[in-house]
């Protein structure tokens, strides 16, 4: 496999996630900024050496934990235990996106005294529909900013200044940037010694802002007079919901908002995701609708999967002190009864790859993903990515300017 051997390779070859940890690592080179489509990307302000950015890119290499853990599945890797749990208190479970899990425990690390702050992301106070990333720093902050947010999300952006506080610190972010994380760990020893937990959701791929758009558009609202813009929560999955200045409201629900799967927008980088299911982690929360899709709403239930020694320690001492609940294990079947495009994604994509190869584009490094064993040989589906390499549809430009 020929990887990226630049930034702007990764970009315009459709494998920038928009994570944010080129931003992060060279500030004076590289800022993250919209593109008109409305994806994050960086920005070149400089020329420069990018080896260090690339060593941790998700677009040039991915990776799982490289621990043994007691449990392995040839889907869902390797794991300390699987169950389904949600958070103890009933206002974090209700504004959450699913069962409130990952802010049951950022909430639980920073009363507990595990951690000093949290590095997430939250609505942008002055553009509510785009995403940006806070550390918070008390509970009632990590339960301000819970939800899940469907488009672009930047959190490495800031890993630099949550590093230099020289605090501990959890995070909670993507797949992706979990994984970035460990990478990054290799050459930046104060990662082991300061993050406490990286937790993650298991993913399905992040929108370009267009999504986001089009429910504006919808219901003609301009971006500029909004005061909220809320995927989900409030319920579970609860209503993506909009507020205007002028005290106007809109909703969608949550089966209106992806009925069509091609107005989803979802970004390259996340058709060819070889880790969507936090295997970098030290914990990844999920839903768990049988089939896939909600039939309604419901309490909030998380499927959670401990991924390390460390994470699994988490939840039992969260669960000890009463912050979260669980009441059953789950099983690697049951996951795949929840999460079917996860399971097609991981079979898929080994054909996926090769189409991008045959098209001549770079594709990430990866390793301990399974990825070569979980090959299905499947022609079609490297036709078909190969077609749609060949018709441009991973090639992206480099931002020449900020949105
Ligand atoms: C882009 C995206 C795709 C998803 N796809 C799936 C899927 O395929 N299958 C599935 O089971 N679940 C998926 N989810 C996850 C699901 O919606 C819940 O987030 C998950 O179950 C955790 O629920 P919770 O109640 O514990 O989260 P909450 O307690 O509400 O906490 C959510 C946390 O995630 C952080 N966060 C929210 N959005 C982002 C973002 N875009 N980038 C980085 N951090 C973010 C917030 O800062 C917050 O700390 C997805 C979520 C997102 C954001
Ligand atoms: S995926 Fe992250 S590190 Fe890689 S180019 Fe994009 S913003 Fe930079
Ligand atoms: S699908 Fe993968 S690349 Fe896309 S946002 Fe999710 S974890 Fe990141």
């Amino acid at each position: 496999m020929t990887q990226p051997t630049s930034i702007r390779q990764v970009v315009e070859n459709g494998l920038c996630i928009g994570c944010g940890l080129c931003e992060a690592l060279a500030p004076a080179r590289w800022r993250m900024a919209y593109t008109p489509e409305g994806r994050l990307r960086p920005l070149a302000l400089a020329a420069g050496d990018d080896a260090d950015i690339l060593a941790a890119c998700p677009g040039a290499v991915a990776e799982a934990l490289p621990e043994p853990a007691p449990q392995e599945d040839g889907i869902w890797g390797k794991y300390h235990g699987m169950t389904r749990a949600w958070a103890a208190d009933p206002d974090i479970r209700f504004r959450a996106a699913t069962g409130g899990i990952l802010t049951a425990l950022g909430a639980y690390l920073l009363s507990s005294g595990k951690a000093r702050f949290v590095l997430h992301c939250a609505s942008d106070p002055a553009a509510p529909m785009q995403s940006t990333w806070v550390m918070s720093e008390t509970p009632q902050d990590v339960i301000h900013a819970c939800g899940s947010r469907y488009g672009p999300s930047d959190t490495l952006a800031g890993l630099e200044a949550a590093l230099a506080r020289g605090e501990p610190f959890a995070v909670i972010a993507k797949p992706c940037d979990a994984g970035a994380i460990r990478q990054r760990a290799k050459s930046d020893p104060r990662i082991d010694a300061l993050v406490v937990a990286v937790l993650v959701m298991v993913c399905g791929g992040a929108s370009d802002l267009g999504k986001s758009r089009a429910v504006l558009d919808e219901f003609d609202v301009d971006e500029r007079d909004l005061t909220l813009f809320r995927y989900r929560g409030y319920g579970n999955p609860g209503p993506t919901r909009i507020e205007t200045r002028d005290g106007m409201a809109f909703e969608k629900t949550y089966l209106d908002m992806w009925a069509d799967e091609s107005g989803w927008r979802i970004q390259s980088r996340c058709k060819i995701c070889p880790d969507a299911i936090g295997e970098a982690a030290d914990l990844a929360a999920a839903d768990i609708w049988p089939g896939g899709a909600p039939v309604g709403e419901d309490a909030g239930f998380n499927g959670v999967i401990s991924r390390s020694a460390r994470g699994q320690a988490l939840l039992d001492a969260a669960v000890a002190d009463g912050a979260v609940r669980q009441d059953k294990a789950l099983t690697p079947r049951m996951f795949d009864d929840f999460q079917p495009h996860q399971v097609r994604k991981k079979q898929k994509l080994a054909a996926r790859l090769r189409g991008l190869q045959k098209a001549g584009q770079p594709v990430f490094a990866h390793e301990g993903l399974r990825i070569d064993a979980l090959d299905t040989r499947d022609i079609q589906e490297e036709q078909g990515t190969l077609d749609r390499a060949n018709a441009g549809r991973f090639t992206e430009t480099m931002p020449t300017e900020i949105e």
